[in-house]
C-alpha cells in the first residue's frame, strides 16, 4: 500500500534532549525523544526561560493559595503566576500546526499530571499532584491530541498510543490540506481497522460521513469526519477489540490457507 509519509508536528519542552534549560542547568535524556528525532518535526520551547528566568535559576514550586494554584519561585517569593499565564496563552494562540505535545513531568511548569503541589513556600511536605501552569493551558487547548510526559514514554502501551496518534493526526492534517473527497475516503480505507480496534461505532459513523449521501461540501465533510477522529482515540484501544480487528482481518484471506 502506498504511504505517504508525513512527518508529525511534536511541540516539546525544551530540556528534553534540546537544550541544557532545567532550573539547574541541566538537559534530560530521553531515548524515546532521541529515536523519534529523524521522524517528527519537533517545536521546543522553554516557558520558563520564555518568562525570562535565566539558567541557572532558583526552582519554582506550585504553591496552592486560596484554592488557586500559584508558581512561586521558593528562594525569592517572586510570583510568576501571571507572567506564567500571559506567556501561555499567547504562546499557545501563535501555534499554527501541531500534532502532539511532549512535555517534562513533575515540572511546575511544564507537567501534566504529576507535580507536587505545597502550602507554602517553606521546608514543608507536599499536599497532592496537580499540572504545571503551562502543561494545564496545554491539556486545555490540545486536549484532543497526543500529550505525554517522557516519563510515561517509557511505558510500552503508553508509547504505542501516542505514536498512533501523532502518525494518524499528522496523516490526516495532510488530508486536510488537500481538501479532497478522494484523499478522504483513501485515508479511511486505509485506516479502517485501526479505526475499528479503537472505537468501532464511531468507524461506522466516519464511514457513513466519507460517503457523503447529503453531499455536504468537502470542507464540511472533513470538519465532521475531524470531530469524530479525535472521539475516536480519546481513549486507548482494547486487547479485546485488537483481538476482535485481527480476526476481522484473517476474514480477508482465510479461504487461502490450509488446515
Ligand atoms: S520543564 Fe519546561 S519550563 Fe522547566 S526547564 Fe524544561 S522546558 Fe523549561
Amino acid at each position: 500500500m502506498e504511504n505517504n509519509f508525513i512527518k508529525p508536528v511534536i511541540h516539546i519542552s525544551k530540556c528534553i534532549e534540546f537544550a541544557p534549560c532545567r532550573f539547574n542547568g541541566q538537559i534530560i535524556a530521553s531515548e524515546v525523544v532521541q529515536r523519534l528525532k529523524p521522524f517528527v518535526e519537533f517545536r521546543p520551547v522553554c516557558a520558563e526561560m520564555e518568562i525570562g528566568l535565566g539558567v541557572p535559576r532558583e526552582s519554582l514550586r506550585i504553591v496552592l493559595d486560596n484554592n488557586q494554584f500559584r508558581l512561586i519561585q521558593s528562594a525569592t517569593g517572586k510570583d510568576c503566576t501571571t507572567d506564567m499565564q500571559n506567556f501561555a496563552d499567547n504562546y499557545l494562540n501563535s501555534i499554527d500546526i501541531a500534532d502532539g505535545w511532549i512535555l517534562k513531568g513533575r515540572s511546575p511548569s511544564c507537567g501534566i499530571g504529576d507535580v507536587k503541589y505545597y502550602m507554602g513556600v517553606g521546608k514543608m511536605a507536599h499536599q497532592g499532584k496537580c499540572k504545571g501552569l503551562f502543561g494545564e493551558k496545554v491539556i486545555e487547548k490540545f486536549g484532543y491530541l497526543g500529550i505525554e510526559d517522557e516519563g510515561r514514554l517509557l511505558n510500552f502501551k503508553l508509547r504505542e498510543n501516542f505514536l498512533t496518534k501523532i502518525f494518524t493526526f499528522a496523516r490526516f492534517r495532510e488530508i486536510k490540506k488537500q481538501n479532497s473527497m478522494g484523499a478522504l475516503v483513501k485515508f479511511q480505507a486505509e485506516n479502517k481497522l485501526l479505526l475499528l480496534a479503537y472505537h468501532q461505532q464511531a468507524m461506522r459513523i466516519m464511514g457513513r460521513i466519507v460517503a457523503n449521501p447529503e453531499k455536504q461540501p468537502v470542507a464540511q465533510v472533513l470538519t465532521d469526519y475531524e470531530t469524530h477522529l479525535h472521539t475516536v482515540f480519546a481513549r486507548p484501544a482494547r486487547s479485546n477489540s485488537h483481538l476482535n480487528v485481527l480476526m476481522h482481518a484473517l476474514g480477508y484471506f482465510s479461504k487461502e490457507l490450509s488446515a
